[in-house]
């Protein structure tokens, strides 16, 4: 066995694991040494009996005295174990609840190591629930006590205290197979651990201060490597063949003319980023940009302009969309706006059927139908592929497979920090949209604790009657993806909103099970004012456009990472009309209260998945979404000056990269698991 074996194949007791710690991400031996603590519990203090100070958390050690196993017929408590110790200073009682197993493992005299906060209780010194190991000889160290002891990242069935023993054995039984990759040179200038000596510590530190410095070499090195690859992948891209440019300057007009048929007026942003696709255009290499912007800044256009412009150079465009609702929307107003203009629009979602496809068509938008081997394209010029985040790498790669050197354009709302966004994407070039169209209004938002439920609703009449405004009513996923039980329960929320506490008012209902003509239906309805509330699971969070839906009331919204809830507020505030965002809640925690509080007064798509990485950590970045964007184990996208640090080493260690091999080896590892848009 090496650190590279699959969990699944490293013995009994892990096979059994295997499952649980794909949780975890961790499929390799290697991945538990990349299992890294969240935080230490401190019991560092080892203290005689004698000297214990009630109220202090310490660990002491000493041999069994009494053990007793009650059990009980109260309530959640089926069973008390009750250990005595000494260790010649004094005694003290450490109490289990529900552990009868203990007393199996825990014997008269065994020697046991034990930490928690001292309490009294009568005569007795105790413990409750202490964390404790037994020494079964007199050179057993101690794992989890004694020091400061790491805390993982859990999942069901896997506890820290499992995590910690099982690293702790595999960083004694595989040092020799750590090897360093990092040049020397690299190592004494900025003051690194080395990597065994790293991971070594940041697992079983001596003091809080030396964790610290591990976790800052281990920071450096994910940023570090992850450029290294970026810088590859630009090389490889900079040798690819060369496609024929766009005609750009000879149909500018033509192009002007289009966008002076919008019913707007483009912001500058919009502006800005159709210039710099024009100019890619013009170059005889695939463009290769990503357009980011926030939540109702106006993508759409600008993809609707670039099919344009390759459609007069006798280019076929693609573009493809998550989910049938939002192909069907770009299909409408794609079509409305360029068919005019002589331009061939089709649409394939999994429904539709290819024979339209017969007729020579210009544009063709659809959903992941669009990777279907019967979608083929005669002169495909550009693929344009919306809320990339949501797309695999490999459908990424289908659809450009369809075209010779196809153009690529990646749109998102994933809000990138810059930083971010140049250590993923180093090889993109970026457009970003600063700028919401004018007049837009920030929309309102309210967390309602369930004693204002009434008062909201009697509101939300208010506001249909009175100011004509349309409602959506969102219903969270009850398991990770739109399940039947979700449906379920939005259906009757959906009856019960209806009956109950709307009779008077028509109440619509949406969720991903209807087949795509309902779903197109429901939407067409509701922009058409044909009913005033639609009740929906989570579909509409991705790109829906109702301008005249002015509230969006989210159920259950602390089951939502901000950036969902963020996409979410998006339906609304599209029109020039004050919009509100109710955010219920029956949840009584604190930390979810500040996190929803975040809501009322942050507006930026970036601020907020920041807010929700400081209060939830990395994990939930982006929610449950796929994101695009990879997890960070140690070092944190908030950091911008590592960030730039790694990226400044990276760019000068590159162009020798093959003359350390260790670390060109370890780069290539980095590159396949890194998911690019390109
Ligand atoms: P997103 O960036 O979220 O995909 P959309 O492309 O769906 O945003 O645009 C949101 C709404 O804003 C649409 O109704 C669109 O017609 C409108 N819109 C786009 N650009 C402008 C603009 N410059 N001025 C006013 N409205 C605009
Ligand atoms: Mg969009």
């Amino acid at each position: 066995m090496t650190l590279q074996t699959n969990v699944s194949q490293a013995g009994r007791s892990f096979k059994l694991y295997a499952s649980r710690l794909e949780n975890l991400g961790i499929t390799t031996l290697e991945d538990f040494l990349w299992h890294l603590p969240s935080r230490y519990e401190d019991y560092s203090v080892v203290s005689k009996i004698a000297d214990a100070q009630v109220g202090e958390t310490v660990t002491v050690q000493g041999t069994v005295m009494d053990i007793k196993n009650q059990y009980l017929s109260r309530g959640r408590i089926k069973s008390m174990q009750k250990v005595l110790i000494t260790d010649n200073t004094g005694t003290m009682q450490l109490t289990w609840y529900n552990q009868p197993y203990l007393t199996k493992n825990i014997t008269n005299s065994t020697t046991i190591s034990a930490s928690g906060q001292v309490r009294q209780s009568g005569r007795f010194l105790t413990m409750t629930a202490p964390t404790y190991e037994i020494f079964y000889t007199a050179a057993t160290s101690s794992i989890h006590t004694a020091r400061l002891i790491p805390i993982y990242p859990e999942t069901h069935g896997v506890t820290s205290k499992w995590l910690r023993r099982q690293i702790y054995n595999l960083l004694e039984q595989y040092k020799d197979e750590l090897v360093e990759y990092l040049p020397e040179e690299l190592l004494n200038q900025n003051h690194f651990m080395t990597i065994p000596e790293a991971l070594q510590t940041i697992h079983f530190p001596a003091n809080l201060e030396i964790a610290e410095k591990a976790r800052a070499r281990l920071a450096f090195d994910e940023f570090f490597l992850m450029q290294l690859s970026v810088l590859k992948r630009k090389q490889t891209w900079k040798t690819k063949q060369t496609t024929v440019p766009y005609a750009i300057d000879k149909h500018r007009k033509e192009i002007d003319t289009v966008v002076a048929s919008l019913p707007f007026q483009l912001t500058g942003a919009q502006t800005r980023a159709i210039d710099d696709i024009l100019t890619d255009f013009a170059k005889d290499k695939p463009m290769n940009r990503l357009v980011q912007g926030d939540v109702g800044s106006g993508k759409t256009v600008i993809a609707a302009i670039a099919m344009y412009a390759a459609h007069l150079s006798d280019y076929q465009s693609v573009l493809m969309a998550p989910t049938q609702i939002l192909a069907n929307q770009h299909y409408k107003s794609i079509k409305q706006l360029l068919e005019p203009f002589g331009v061939g629009v089709e649409l394939v979602t999994g429904t539709s059927k290819f024979s339209a496809l017969s007729s020579p068509f210009s544009i063709l938008i659809g959903t992941h139908a669009v990777l279907s081997e019967k979608v083929t394209f005669e002169k495909l010029g550009l693929v344009i592929i919306d809320e990339q985040q949501r797309f695999g790498v490999e459908q990424r790669g289908i659809i450009k497979q369809k075209g010779k050197n196809p153009h690529l354009l990646t749109m998102t709302a994933t809000p990138i920090p810059r930083t971010v966004a140049l250590t993923m994407y180093g090889d993109l070039d970026l457009s970003y949209l600063n700028e919401m169209p004018k007049g837009r209004k920030k929309v309102i938002t309210w967390v309602v604790p369930p004693e204002k439920r009434d008062g909201a609703y009697g509101w939300i009449r208010k506001q249909i009657q009175e100011t004509d405004s349309q409602v959506f009513i969102v219903c969270p996923f009850i398991e990770p993806s739109e399940s039947m039980s979700t449906v379920k329960a939005v259906k009757h929320e959906y009856e019960r909103l209806q009956k109950e506490i709307f009779p008077d008012i028509k109440v619509g209902l949406l969720h991903g099970k209807l087949k795509a003509k309902e779903k197109d239906d429901v939407l067409l309805a509701f922009k058409e004012k044909k009913f005033d509330i639609l009740v929906a699971t989570p579909v509409v969070e991705v790109g829906i456009d109702i301008p005249n839906a002015t509230i969006i009331m989210i159920e259950g919204s602390e089951r939502f990472g901000l950036a969902g809830l963020h996409q979410l507020r998006g339906r609304v505030g599209r029109g020039d009309k004050q919009s509100y965002c109710l955010l219920f809640t029956d949840s009584k925690s604190a930390l979810n209260s500040q996190r929803l509080k975040g809501m009322e007064t942050i507006y930026s798509g970036a601020e907020l998945a920041e807010l929700d990485l400081k209060l939830r950590g990395p994990g939930n970045l982006y929610g449950t979404a796929q994101h695009g964007i990879p997890k960070l184990k140690v070092a944190s996208f908030s950091d911008a000056e590592l960030i730039q640090k790694a990226r400044h080493v990276a760019q000068e260690i590159f162009p020798q990269l093959a003359t350390y091999p260790k670390l060109e080896e370890k780069v290539a590892l980095v590159t396949t698991k890194i998911i690019s848009p390109d």
